[in-house]
């Protein structure tokens, strides 16, 4: 556990309400402005960014950054936007989100809604009288009477996931550019495209990018700190049967079609599935069948939270394809297998000094923290495989990817000023000294 200690160089602590009260309500205006612009990334597309409607929010944002003074902001050619607010002391810290929104329902024509000071009392979305948020329904909602909640209309989702982490961001870089008085660690920005359809850091630049470590703000609820995701791999299996016109195919026919229905029965019932799974159980998943009688294809995800379990999952899979080429041998069945991304705690805990950080950021907020770990991933999982050590924050959102997402604003000021008690927490020479290999690379 981090020092409880109080350090010299934060004089002016603990008047930390303040800064999310000063933050409130420049966070709401980006939250707003960000989730009218539509940045729905596309699963099937070949383009990089996978649309190019994100890099509407891109340009946005490199004006804003620029306009807040930060002269090097730039929307790079695959649609990231990097920046650099220059600080006084410590190591450089990274700021992620991602511009992107989830394909699971529509991000066209949001029409955010605000309920200032909420009295608990059901809100029913205006676009749609059956969507309602019920506070019987949602412990998180219900402790959160009086304050300020967003929601949608009930006919898109709102974005939350994560431009309330891409508003937090802004709007603590944008404190901290109005007020050079306080000393903080160098920030580099960083936001991404594409996340959502698992592909927000094919072209991240990791040493141009140039932070020691980073943050992503891609987290739910405040308090919640996450240096645990799902290690994941992608399955396809492929079959190649034989097609013959149906009047004349007696004995000839190898139906693509039902060997990978076969298949698909044969998957464990009761276990193993994201039905029938919670908390550490990691499961199989066929997220996609298409085909025809002569060629099918099956697409699963494999997940754990465990790498000997995540290729346990990968062999039941491997089995079932050979049990189902061993009964019908004039099929062709290949499986392909494809690492996605991996569980980053196992690099995170080479510097707990780093997550340990984002932990005594909340508390110096007032904010209780704990760690849980996230049934999916973030960039920050591939980052940190790649080098980048990149817990993630809580940004405040709630029941993403849907049209009953929602977020509080107060809940997206206190993250804001999470931010801004990390890297001026950073700046403080006893927490530069408590990097893992800080003496070797000072
Ligand atoms: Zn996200």
């Amino acid at each position: 556990m981090p020092s409880p200690q109080r350090p010299s160089s934060t004089r002016d602590w603990p008047r930390l309400p303040d800064v999310r009260a000063e933050l409130q309500d420049d966070v709401l205006e980006r939250f707003l402005r960000y989730v009218r612009i539509d940045t729905t990334s596309d699963q099937d597309s070949e383009t990089y960014p996978s649309t190019a409607k994100q890099r509407d929010l891109g340009e946005l944002l490199e004006r804003e950054l620029r306009e807040l003074g930060l002269e090097d902001a730039e929307l790079t050619e695959h649609g990231y936007v990097f920046a650099t607010l220059p600080g006084a002391a410590g190591p450089t810290v990274g700021l992620i989100a991602h511009v992107d929104t989830s394909q699971d329902e529509s991000g066209t024509n949001v029409q955010p809604q605000v309920v200032r000071g909420w009295d608990g009392g059901d809100i029913v979305l205006p676009g749609d009288s059956d969507k309602v948020l019920r506070a019987e329904e949602n412990p998180i909602l219900a402790a959160r009477v009086g304050h300020d909640i967003v929601t949608t209309d009930g006919t898109t989702l709102l974005g939350a996931d994560d431009k309330a982490g891409v508003a937090e961001i802004m709007g603590a870089v944008a404190y901290l550019a109005a007020h050079p008085e306080i000393e903080h660690a160098p920030i580099r920005v960083g936001f991404t495209v594409d996340e959502e359809v698992g592909r927000g850091v094919d072209h991240f630049d990791i040493e141009g990018f140039g932070a020691d470590f980073a943050y992503t703000l891609d987290g739910a609820e405040v308090g919640r700190i996450d240096d645990e995701t799902f290690s994941a791999s992608e399955v396809r299996i492929r079959i190649e049967g034989l097609s013959v016109h149906p009047g004349t195919s007696k004995g000839k026919m190898v139906n693509a079609i039902k060997l990978g229905a076969r298949l698909i029965g044969r998957l464990p019932k009761d276990e193993r599935s994201p039905e029938t799974t919670d908390g550490r159980d990691g499961f199989v998943h066929p997220h996609r069948f298409t085909g025809t009688t002569a060629e099918a294809e099956l697409r699963f995800i494999a997940r754990d939270f465990d790498a000997a379990k995540l290729d346990e999952h990968e062999q039941l899979l491997r089995r079932l394809a050979d049990e189902l080429a061993a009964e019908e041998p004039r099929a062709r069945i290949t499986v392909t297998v494809e690492e996605q991304y991996r569980n980053m705690k196992e690099f995170l805990d080479r510097d707990p000094s780093v997550t340990e950080a984002a932990e005594e950021a909340a508390r110096r907020c007032g904010v209780d923290p704990w760690r849980e770990p996230i049934r999916g991933g973030t960039d920050g999982s591939m980052l940190s495989a790649r080098g980048l050590l990149t817990p993630n924050i809580y940004t405040g959102g709630q029941q993403f990817h849907s049209v009953l997402e929602w977020a509080s604003v107060q809940d997206m000021a206190l993250s804001a000023a999470t931010i801004v008690e990390l890297v001026k927490l950073w700046a403080e020479p006893e927490w530069a000294a408590r990097r893992q290999g800080a003496a070797a690379t000072a």
